[in-house]
């Protein structure tokens, strides 16, 4: 965990926010029924965060070592173009995303859970773990959300940077439709 400073100046220069899917978009459980049909659950409050990080100016990718239709769909859901499944080796994977987004590496966040995000983190210029994420993975954070994957922790993390990156009113004005002269008084 970095000191507050060190964390706030990170999060500064945050421009791309690639979200590891099971265990960060979702509290990890995957619901498969006899027919072998898979279910997840996602956090709406997240889905509210991806439209927060658009307007604050960040883009936003999934970058899953599974593979599931279901992701696709949420990520149009979202709004969220960049998209990348079945990938178990995620460090060249996230490499990879950044070159179509555009942004460098260190000026990238990720969140992840587990260990096979780890090597991810090496690479990010912020690497967030969720509160539920294995002990390994938050000894390697820069920070750990207060909520768990799956119950606002991406959101936390939109909220986060868009506050440090002072743009959290004007982003906040936009979604409810206000004058954003009048938000900030
Ligand atoms: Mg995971």
């Amino acid at each position: 965990m970095l000191r507050a400073p060190a964390l706030r100046s990170r999060l500064k220069g945050i421009r791309f926010l690639v979200c590891d899917v099971d265990g960060v978009l979702t509290d990890g459980g995957i619901v498969l029924d006899n027919l072998g049909h898979e279910a997840k659950r996602f956090c709406v409050q997240d889905g509210l965060g991806f439209a927060l990080a658009r307007l604050g100016g960040l883009q936003v990718a999934f970058l899953s070592a599974r593979e599931s239709k279901i992701v696709n769909q949420r990520a149009q859901e979202c709004g969220v173009h960049l998209v990348m499944q079945g990938k178990k080796q995620k460090s060249p994977a996230f490499a990879e995303l950044c070159l179509q987004a555009k942004v460098p590496a260190a000026l990238t966040g990720y969140i992840g859970d587990d260990l096979l995000d780890l090597p991810v983190f090496e690479k990010a210029g912020l690497a967030v773990a969720v509160a539920n994420a294995a002990g390994e993975v938050k000894q390697a954070a820069h920070w750990v959300t207060r909520n768990p994957g799956g119950q606002g922790a991406v959101r936390e993390v939109v909220e986060k940077i868009l506050r440090a990156q002072g743009t959290w009113s004007k982003v906040m004005a936009q979604i409810l439709g206000r004058d954003v002269a009048k938000s900030q008084k």
